[in-house]
């Protein structure tokens, strides 16, 4: 892998950081926008353009949002950063040996699998907190997983500048629209979507600091969508705690199948067969990761679940708290223990009320919610 250029190559010594970073990864992209005729509209919104990153980490999602004097306000989730490089360095551990000669799937591979599956618990629930676990991988796990997850990182964040350079945000979003019927409405956003994702692509790809890095750049794009798409499984990570007859999912991206395509065949008549390749072989490669991730998530909350069940029955009165093999159990899968909770709740509810006593003051609060409103708590973070 040659890359010549430093600037993707940032590793953070403080959340802060991120900050500054992102707008030094924002400016040469900024640049690389011209219009064959001028365009002072155009113009006018790149040099007012504002990025801001919010302070929760829970909140992993990149929008372009319309400004009170109608400016464009690109709002990069404070969490996104470490979830995609948690992705990324899980992919490392299942692309990449952990020796010359050692099989692909390094060891390390089940024990990212199982933090990937707990990390997207974790950003389900509206717990305050996020358990982000560290993975240790090799340097040249760790290298390459730097190199995609900021590659990735910079992938979305152009998605969302074309969001802006296209006008999008000044188009009503959802209800604001009285005129269009919602299936239309469904429509139009997936148009923009696809459009989207074809300008980002463009600005991702052409603003480069090295032409050399194209490959992996046109592989990031991949991975953000992948990303995105795994960030849904946050949905099905919650069917047993919350009532899903209250679902009410807003389609805000089209399915991810359909913008693979687009991207693909975009970029194959763009860049060429090779980069299209590259993309293709990359889509293959994280379809098996998320597939996995979600078999993975599926087994460790049942197996979260039987176990608490099964502590609780052995020694109830252990104390909980860090380091207790509750708190094991808790950030392994969240969604594991409040499980067991509701169901020790209907059969010894003193026993239940002891033990989620023992649980960090969000995790009682949300135990102790009816299921009709746990719906509520969670959705509007999700979709
Ligand atoms: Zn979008």
């Amino acid at each position: 892998m040659i890359v010549r250029s430093v600037d993707i190559l940032f590793r953070l010594g403080s959340e802060r950081e991120l900050d500054t970073k992102l707008n030094e990864l924002v400016k040469p992209i900024l640049k690389a926008i011209h219009t064959d005729e001028p365009d002072l509209e155009l113009d006018q919104m790149l040099r007012t353009l504002r990025l801001v990153s919010g302070t929760d980490l829970r909140d992993v999602n990149a929008q372009c949002l319309r400004t009170e004097d109608s400016g464009a306000l690109i709002h990069v989730g404070r969490g996104l950063y470490k979830f995609l490089h948690l992705y990324a360095r899980c992919a490392s551990t299942r692309l990449l040996s952990d020796r010359p000669g050692g099989s692909r799937s390094s060891p390390a591979w089940a024990r990212s699998l199982a933090a990937l599956a707990s990390c997207l618990e974790w950003l389900a629930l509206p717990l305050r907190e996020v358990r982000f676990a560290a993975l240790k991988v090799t340097p040249m796990q760790d290298n390459w997983a730097t190199v995609f997850g900021n590659m990735t990182y910079r992938a979305a964040i152009c998605h969302e500048i074309a969001h802006a350079v296209l006008g999008h945000h000044a188009i009503a979003i959802d209800g604001q629209e009285p005129e269009v019927d919602e299936h239309q409405k469904i429509f139009n956003t997936r148009e923009r979507e696809i459009q989207a994702d074809e300008l980002g692509m463009r600005l991702h790809l052409e603003s480069l600091p090295d032409p050399d890095m194209r490959a992996i750049a046109a592989g990031t794009l991949i991975y953000n969508v992948h990303a995105t798409s795994l960030l849904k499984l946050r949905l099905m990570a919650l069917a047993e705690v919350v009532d899903t007859n209250r679902w009410t999912a807003r389609v805000r991206h089209p399915v991810a199948l359909e913008r693979f395509a687009f991207l693909i065949a975009n970029a194959k008549s763009r860049y060429g067969p090779e980069i299209a390749g590259l993309m293709t072989a990359t889509h293959d490669h994280l379809e098996t990761i998320d597939g996995e991730t979600r078999e993975c998530m599926v087994n460790q909350q049942g197996s979260v679940r039987d176990d608490f069940l099964e502590l609780a029955r052995l020694t109830p009165d252990a104390p909980g708290g860090p380091g207790s093999r509750q708190d094991e159990l808790l950030s392994q899968s969240p969604v594991g223990v409040i499980r067991a909770l509701d169901l020790l709740a209907a059969d010894s509810p003193m026993v239940a009320a002891q033990l989620a006593e023992a649980m960090p003051r969000p995790v009682q609060r949300f135990v102790a919610l009816p299921f009709a409103d746990r719906t509520g708590r969670v959705l509007n973070r999700i979709v």
